[in-house]
Parts: structure tokens; sequence; C-alpha cells
């Protein structure tokens, strides 16, 4: 157990101080991972665990995208504090049950304490707000969808769909989360009940469309109920108008949900907190602990302002889950899952460990290194498309526009040097744009700078051989 365990330190000291020094990029086949499990892994032989510790570490190493790299600027998967690391390994051998309280008492209150935290800064009223983790923002947004629906048709919690005299139809901008489509698929409402409202020239939802349009569904005999807003768009990190949403929300008694998945680190900064405004009142919260709080997969968090709507939509009753006692909650009776793991003790240990401020600090500096690498691309000719406090920077360049030289083009001969990673999107679904995200908390200027150097010259190059 010691040379084990020994050996399963120094593999997390190396890697989280020397993964820079890593190739970025993996460079293996798919026929190449399976030849190798089929070879070594037919499971026949049993294998003594430190060999096979010390094999997969080898393989995961050599064969993966390493998101924890200063110069993966990718999409929202961070790299991962040590306290994340640790926290996952206690979880691991405790293994508590979090869907009933009996069965972890200290570890839902540990929950409910960090939630309690987060409801504040969000702007609700931690005592009398709902939060929960939940498996990413894919659960939270179906959470905060079947709460909604449950709230403003009574009917539809015992008789489903069924029962519906009138369809309902939720609002999210043409930049939202593709989540939200699965989402009309899974509550039985269907793809065509979730709107798309086109977004205006910064790609934020057009308020003024979405007015448009749920006048023109009202009218059509349809029933409008529920807006999202995202604060951190995927694509392109912009933050839409919650404030307009917010009172239009009110104004019509639809449920206003804001799906800050990724953005929504921002209320941890006190410079940062106020592109949120607006998030305070909402109905409903989407906030991944996963992506800008770098802790590791899976901690997405779901929040509420009405905690009755939320137990009446999970309400469920089993004779042989224990029973709890006035004031302890029993998470299976007022969430989606049933077996619960202790999702968020990796947030409550990396707070605990950085502390408010030195959180604060870890997402400034990214932000700042947002500013820094826009500077750097315009002075390096490029032109970038997105505006945006938070550090995603969505970019092209008049050379690819010019000679028709695609963004995937630029893209794999970045990959192929293994040394950066940025991701391509097309905004408004036609406007293709190189993206770069400050994802890892360990990307610094000098990342930045050889970032912008190198896809200046695959861009140049590229170009010349075009326009030949
Ligand atoms: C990532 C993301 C989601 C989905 O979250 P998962 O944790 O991947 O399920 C939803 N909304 C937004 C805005 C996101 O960026």
């Amino acid at each position: 157990m010691n040379d084990l365990l020994r050996q399963l330190s120094d593999e997390i000291e190396d890697y989280s101080e020397n993964v820079a020094g890593i190739k970025l990029v993996p460079q293996v086949d798919l026929e190449e991972i399976k030849s190798y499990l089929s070879q070594n892994y037919s499971f026949e032989t049993p294998i003594d665990l430190m060999e096979l510790s010390a094999d997969v570490s080898r393989v995961m190493r050599s064969w993966s995208l390493h998101a924890g790299h200063p110069n993966y600027f990718g999409l929202f998967v961070p790299g991962t504090k040590t306290a994340s690391v640790i926290a996952d390994a206690l979880v691991a051998l405790y293994n508590p049950q979090l869907g009933t309280w009996l069965h972890s008492p200290v570890s839902t209150e540990i929950e409910r304490h960090t939630l309690k935290f987060l409801l504040k800064k969000f702007g609700y009223d931690p005592n009398s707000s709902w939060g929960n983790f939940t498996s990413g923002g894919t659960e939270a947004n179906l959470s905060a969808m079947l709460t909604a629906l449950t709230d403003r048709f009574p009917e539809y919690c015992d008789g489903g769909v069924r029962a519906l005299k009138r369809r309902p139809l939720i609002y999210v901008s043409e930049e939202a989360h593709h989540s939200f489509i699965k989402i009309g698929q899974v509550t039985g409402l269907g793809h065509n009940a979730v709107r798309n409202v086109p977004s205006d020239e910064n790609f934020r939802l057009d308020i003024s469309e979405l007015k448009r349009m749920v006048e023109s569904d009202i009218r059509e005999g349809l029933e409008p109920f529920m807006v999202v807003g995202t604060a951190g768009t995927t694509s392109a990190g912009v933050i839409d108008p919650l404030i307009d949403i917010a009172k239009f929300c009110r104004e019509r008694s639809f449920w206003f949900h804001c799906d800050a998945a990724w953005g929504g680190a921002a209320v941890m900064s006190p410079q940062l907190a106020g592109a949120l405004k607006g998030i305070e009142q909402s109905d409903s919260i989407t906030c991944d602990a996963h992506k800008w709080f770098s802790v590791s997969m899976s901690a997405g968090m779901f929040f509420c302002r009405h905690p009755q709507a939320v137990s009446k939509t999970f309400q469920a009753n089993a004779a042989y889950m224990p029973e709890s006692q006035q004031g302890q909650v029993d998470s299976f009776k007022n969430t989606l899952q049933c077996s619960r793991r202790f999702i968020g003790l990796k947030l409550f240990m990396t707070l605990a460990e950085l502390g408010e401020k030195g959180y604060a600090a870890m997402i400034e500096k990214q932000a700042e290194l947002g500013e820094f690498l826009r500077l750097e691309l315009i002075e390096k000719g490029f032109e970038i498309l997105n505006q945006t406090p938070l550090p995603v920077v969505c970019f092209t360049h008049q050379a690819l526009i010019e000679t028709g030289l695609s963004t995937r083009e630029v893209l794999s001969e970045l990959y192929s040097k293994r040394e950066f990673w940025i991701s391509d999107t097309r905004l408004k679904n036609k406007i293709p744009a190189l993206r770069a995200c400050i994802s890892s908390f360990r990307t610094n200027k000098e990342a930045v700078r050889k970032l912008v150097r190198a896809l200046q010259l695959i861009v140049s190059k590229k170009a010349s051989v075009n326009r030949i």
C-alpha cells in the first residue's frame, strides 16, 4: 500500500508541476489504442495493482488532450487544483450516499454549506432558496425546466404533456447551449417547443425579437412560459441582456432561468460580478463548478428561488429508503438522482484552500489574460468578432476570408505541432470563427504570446499557398 500510494502521489505531484512539459495534443489513432487494449487487457490473468496503475497513468499521459496545460485555450474544461484531486480520492474512499441525510450527515451538510455560500453570491436568499449539485449543466438545465413546468402547469406533474390544454414554449437564444434541445425531447414537449430567438450583432439574445416571437406565439394559441438568458454563451462567451429579460419575464409572469454554466464563476470576483447583473432576479440558475471554478468533472449546480416547486417536481416516496427528521434534507426527494456521489466536496475543499480572495484572483487573472489575448491578436492583424468581459475570444483574419482558408485547416495545422489547442465555431450558425478561451489557470502571458505567434505563422503561410 505504501509503495502504491507513493507512486500515486509522485504521479499527482509530477503531473501538476510538469504538465507544461508534456505534449498537449496526443498523436495516436483509434486502431493503435484498440489493439493496445485487446493485447494487454483480456482480463484473463490478474494484474498487480502497482503495475496496472503505472500503465494507466502512462497511457493517459500519452494518449489524452491535456486541458490543464497552460497552452490549452479550449472548451470550458479546466485544469484542476490539487484540492479537487484529493477530494475525489476521499469521496471514492468513504463513498457516502448523499441520496439520504442519514447515510451522509456531514457530507450533505458540507454541500448545503457550500451551496448557501454561492446562493448568497448570486443574490438569492440562502435561507429560503434551494441549491443542489448535479452531474453537470445539462442536468441543472433539465432540473430548471422540469421545475418551471411543474410550477406553471400543475397538471403536468401527474398527467404529463397529455394533460396540457395548450402547448408550453420556452425561449432561448440561437447561441444558447444545445442541452435545451435535448431537454425539449426529454420533457416530452418536443424540439419545436424550444424557440430559438435570433441574437443581435454581438451574439446576445435580441430582446425585441423575443417580444415579437412571444406575441406571435400567443396569437397562435400557444403558451410561452419560460425564457433562458445565458450568462457566458458557449461559442462567444457573451452575456445575454439579463436585466431586460428579467423585466420582461416579470411583466408576463414567465419563469426566468439563467444558464451561467461557465460564466457564473464571475460572481466570485468583485470586478467581474457586475457583468452578471440581473441574474439575482432569476427564478433559477445553472452553474458548473467543473468549468471556470477549476474542479474536476463532473460537478454542476442548480439553484432555485422556489424550493417548494423543486420538492414537488422531484417528490418521491420509497419504503426502502430511511426516514429523515425535521430539517434533514434527503436529496433523493428533491433532485433527479438517487445514488448520489459527494460531488460538492471538491468545490468545498478548493474554496477552503484558496479562500474567497484567492478564488477571485484566479478568475480575474484569467479574465485579464483574455484581454491580453485580444490585444495581441489585434496587434498581429487578426480581427476580433465578439465583445465580452469574460475570457473567450472569437476571431478571424482577413487572409482567411480572402483566400477561403477554413478554420478547420488552421486548426489541423496548429494541432500537428502538438503544442497548442484552440477550437473553432460558427457564430449565429454561419459566421466561421476561431475560438480561444483562457480555460487553464496555468495559462500565462508567455503562452498567449506564443499562441498568437503560432497562429500568425500558420495564417500567413497557408494564405500565401492558397493565393498561388
Ligand atoms: C457547458 C454548458 C452547458 C452544459 O453543461 P454540462 O456540464 O456540459 O452538461 C450548458 N450551458 C452552457 C452555457 C454551457 O457552457
